[in-house]
C-alpha cells in the first residue's frame, strides 16, 4: 500500500487541509496549506483536533503485532512520563537526579549481565538499540585500531564479521563507519550464526563478531557460548584474538529471566559489550537503549567525552546531544515496579501467549513453524510445501490487516531469500483472550482463502514489504 500521507505523488495532489467550520473560532481560516506552513496562527483547540485526527488514521499500535516495542505501559508510568517530558537527558549538571538515576539503571543492567567487577564497568543509556549497537560497533573498531597501530600495522581495512540476518543497524554501523561487512548466509542447516565455518570470515582485519540475542526474522538466539569456542579455536591456530558484542536488543531483556541457565552474557569471557532496547522486553515506551562494556579496557577512553557534571566531570559516550530523559526515568520505574519476579511473570506470560499461538497456528495445517516462541516470545511460520493452491502469506497478511490485525510477511536474508515467512512479535499487553480473537481472525482468513479457485489480485508494492527490520 503507498503511504498516502508521505508521498503526495502517490495522490491526485490537494495542498490543502480542510478543516471543519464546527472546530474553529468565528474568522478563524477552515483552509490551510498542507506542506507549506500556514501564515497566522490558529486556536490551540483546532489546531489538537486536527492533530488527533489525523494520528487516528494510524493502527491500532496494540494491534500491531509487528513491532518489537512496547505499546503499552501502566498509568503511573504515563504519569512519570507527563511530568519529565522537558528533561533532557544530555544536562547532566541541570538535572542531576536524573542521571543518577540513568547511572543505577545500566549498573543493574550490567549486574543481571554478570560484568565481573562492578567497580570496573562502563555503559550509558541511548535512543535505543540502534545507537548502542553503533557505541559497541566503534569501540571494537577503536580497540582494533589501537592495537595495530601499536604493532605499527595497517588500519586500513576494518571487517566486521556477522549473520546475514542482522537487524539493519549493522548495516548501517558498516556504512556509515566504513567498516567491511561480512555476512555469514543463513541457510536451512545454519539460521542463525553458529561459529560453523567462522574461520573463513575471520582474519587479523576482524574488529569483532556480533551475536544476536534474538534475531529479528525469526527470535531464534544465537549461540554466543558456541561463536565464543569457536574463536578459541580460531586464536589457538591463528593468534587472532576476536572478541564479541552482543545485540541483545530484545534476547537480553528476557534470558536473564527466563533462561538463566543460557550462558551468553559476560560470563563469557570473549563479550566485550552488550546492548539492548529498553523500548522492547525493556518495557518501557520508545526510546530507550542501553549499552554496558566489561570493563574500562575495552571501551576506549579516546571515545569518551567530558562533561561538567555537579563540580565534578561526568564520562559520556553517544551519538546523539539532546535527548528525552523521560524514557530513562521510566525505566528506573519498571526496574522498580517490577524487579527480577516481576520481570520474570511478564516475559514468561508473552512466551506462554507466542506458544499457545504458535502450537494453534501449527495445529491449522498449511504451516509449518520456524521458530516456536521459545527464546523471544516471537515466532515465524512458512508455508508447508503444496500447503495453499491460490493464496501466500502475503495475501493472509493483507487480511488480517483488514481487520486490524499487523502480522507482517517478508523473505528472509541471504542465502535463503527465497522463503518467505510471516512473525508474530508478542508483547505485554497481547493478553491470551486477545490471542484468542486472532487465532479465530487467522483461522477464518485461512479458511476463506482456501475456499479461493484464483489467486487475488495484489498490489505489487505491498509484497515483498520488508518488515523483518
Ligand atoms: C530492534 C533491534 C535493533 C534496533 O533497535 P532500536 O532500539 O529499534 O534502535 C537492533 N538489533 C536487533 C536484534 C533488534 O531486534
Amino acid at each position: 500500500m503507498p503511504n498516502l500521507f508521505s508521498d503526495p505523488s502517490q495522490q491526485s495532489f490537494d495542498a490543502r487541509l480542510n478543516v471543519n467550520p464546527v472546530f474553529v473560532r468565528p474568522g478563524e481560516a477552515t483552509q490551510l496549506p498542507k506542506y507549506a506552513m500556514p501564515e497566522g496562527m490558529m486556536e490551540s483547540d483546532t489546531a489538537y483536533q486536527i492533530v488527533h485526527d489525523t494520528a487516528m488514521l494510524d493502527g491500532n499500535s496494540r494491534l500491531n503485532l509487528a513491532t518489537f516495542v512496547s505499546t503499552w505501559m501502566d498509568d503511573n508510568a504515563k504519569r512519570i512520563y507527563a511530568e519529565a517530558a522537558d528533561k533532557n537527558m544530555v544536562d547532566k549538571d541541570e538535572y542531576p537526579a536524573t542521571a543518577d538515576i540513568e547511572d543505577r539503571c545500566w549498573r543493574m543492567l550490567a549486574d543481571l549481565w554478570h560484568v565481573p567487577d562492578p567497580e570496573d564497568t562502563i555503559g550509558t543509556s541511548t535512543i535505543g538499540s540502534s545507537e548502542a549497537c553503533m557505541l559497541g560497533g566503534l569501540a571494537l573498531k577503536r580497540l582494533w585500531q589501537e592495537r595495530r597501530k601499536a604493532k605499527g600495522e595497517s588500519t586500513a581495512n576494518p571487517n566486521l564479521v556477522l549473520s546475514a540476518g542482522v537487524q539493519v543497524v549493522w548495516e548501517k554501523f558498516c556504512n556509515y563507519w566504513e567498516v567491511e561487512p561480512r555476512y555469514v548466509p543463513v541457510t536451512s542447516d545454519h539460521l542463525v550464526l553458529d561459529g560453523h565455518e567462522l574461520e573463513k570470515y575471520v582474519d587479523e582485519n576482524t574488529i569483532g563478531v556480533v551475536a544476536i540475542l534474538g534475531q529479528t526474522y525469526t527470535g531464534l538466539y544465537e549461540p554466543v557460548a558456541q561463536i565464543a569456542t569457536k574463536l578459541d579455536e580460531i586464536e589457538a591456530a591463528t593468534g587472532i584474538d576476536v572478541r564479541i558484542h552482543v545485540d541483545g536488543a530484545s534476547g537480553a531483556m528476557v534470558a536473564p529471566f527466563c533462561q538463566p541457565e543460557l550462558a551468553w552474557d559476560f560470563a563469557i569471557y570473549r563479550v566485550n559489550s552488550i546492548s539492548t532496547s529498553g523500548h522492547k522486553y525493556g518495557l518501557v515506551y520508545p526510546g530507550v537503549g542501553w549499552v554496558v562494556w566489561r570493563n574500562k579496557q575495552v571501551c576506549p577512553e579516546s571515545l569518551i567525552f567530558r562533561v561538567s557534571y555537579l563540580g565534578g566531570d561526568m564520562p559520556t559516550l553517544a551519538l546523539n546531544f539532546s535527548r528525552p530523559g523521560a524514557q530513562v526515568l521510566l525505566q528506573y520505574y519498571q526496574f522498580l515496579r517490577l524487579g527480577r519476579e516481576g520481570y520474570r511473570m511478564v516475559q514468561q506470560e508473552s512466551l506462554d501467549v507466542a506458544q499457545y499461538l504458535s502450537s494453534a497456528i501449527e495445529a491449522m495445517g498449511p504451516f509449518d513453524l520456524i521458530s516456536r516462541g521459545d527464546t523471544i516470545p516471537v515466532f515465524t511460520w512458512r508455508l508447508r510445501d503444496g500447503g495453499a493452491k491460490n493464496w501466500d502469506l502475503y495475501d493472509l497478511a493483507d487480511r488480517l490487516r483488514m481487520r486490524g490485525w499487523l502480522v507482517p510477511a517478508y523473505p528472509m536474508p541471504d542465502d535463503l531469500s527465497d522463503l518467505v515467512v510471516q512473525r508474530i512479535v508478542v508483547r505485554l499487553g497481547l493478553s491470551r483472550d486477545l490471542a484468542g480473537h486472532l487465532l479465530q481472525a487467522i483461522q477464518e482468513e485461512v479458511t476463506f482463502l482456501e475456499s479461493l479457485t484464483v489467486p487475488l489480485p495484489r498490489d505489487a508494492e505491498a509484497s515483498g514489504r520488508s518488515f523483518a527490520h
